[in-house]
């Protein structure tokens, strides 16, 4: 369903038709229900609305309903009309927004701005944690963080692993990507990742490190040679990695790493639909619309 009736609306139309926490409401339960309402405490159809409260009730249970109970916003004090602009400010921007960008702009404290932010990563990340990468895929580890004078390079480093995947076109084009946080580059961890994150069956192209060969071995068609920095192999995935790193300096100048994870499946959901940035405010929408309830912070 598409809530917006252009592909591409002004700031000014946004502001216009989501200026009261009433639209607001309505717009977040039209997308929870986009066949009509279904209590899902009795399964009725009939709704009412209590008004003082701005709750809806089902009339065949009784039952009052929030518009955003068992969603990512659940349980929040903050308004929905700043949330929708919070929604807007993220995505209008491919560079994204950081927690200091959004406090001055919408004139909240940064704790708000960034408890804000840290709650659509986990709409974002659970919406990544759907699909998984298949076709032909490139896979590389990377690392992130500070080098610490003195310590090992390369495998051994204490900055933080990463593992990537990027599935490509038959014509070599990217299409989608995958990112996680590693504790190790073990062949079991990295058998672990390939599960979560690439169907069976898939091509897996990479360097001939011991823990691929190993970690690969059984459920995919594993295509592995010594890497040659000069050649062609893996230049989508290094491609990505360069982008990516980019935005992590660019735009948060760098990332707290225990959230790490987030920020890659803000990254991965990105770049996952950067063919259909003109939607991305409502596709980060559904997103947390759809995304059960977490709890976290302080809030
Ligand atoms: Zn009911």
């Amino acid at each position: 369903m598409s809530v917006f009736p252009k592909a591409k609306f002004s700031i000014v139309d946004f502001s216009t038709r989501y200026s009261s926490e009433e639209s607001c409401r309505e717009l977040f339960f039209r997308l929870r229900f986009p066949h009509g309402f279904v209590c899902p405490h009795c399964g009725g159809t009939q709704l009412g609305m209590v008004r003082t409260r701005g709750l809806y009730r089902c009339k065949s249970c009784r039952k009052q309903i929030s518009a955003t109970s068992g969603t990512v916003f659940h349980g929040t004090h903050i308004k929905l009309n700043l949330w929708l602009w919070a929604m807007y400010l993220f995505t209008v921007d491919k560079r994204g927004c950081s927690a200091v960008q959004l406090m001055t702009k919408l004139r909240v404290t940064y704790k708000t701005a960034w408890y804000i932010l840290h709650r659509l990563r986990i709409a974002m990340s659970h919406r990544e944690s759907r699909y998984l990468l298949d076709g032909f895929v490139e896979l590389d580890d990377t690392y992130l963080g500070t080098a610490t004078h003195g310590k090992k390079r390369g495998r051994g480093t204490e900055k933080a692993k990463i593992m990537v995947a990027v599935s490509k076109s038959a014509e070599g084009y990217p299409r989608y990507a995958k990112m996680a946080v590693m504790p190790n580059l073990k062949s079991i961890t990295v058998g672990k990742f390939a599960r979560r994150s690439i169907a069976e069956g898939t091509h897996i192209s990479s360097d001939n490190a011991k823990s691929y060969k190993k970690g690969l071995a059984e459920k995919y068609f594993h295509h592995f040679k010594t890497f040659d920095p000069a050649g062609t192999e893996l230049v989508t995935l290094h491609t990505f990695i360069s982008n990516f790193k980019a935005f992590i300096i660019g735009t948060y100048h760098g990332a707290e790493r225990v959230h790490l994870q987030l920020y890659l499946d803000e990254f991965c959901f990105r770049f996952n639909r950067r063919m259909y940035r003109e939607s991305m405010f409502e596709r980060l929408l559904n997103a947390a619309v759809f995304c059960p309830a977490v709890k976290c912070g302080w809030w």
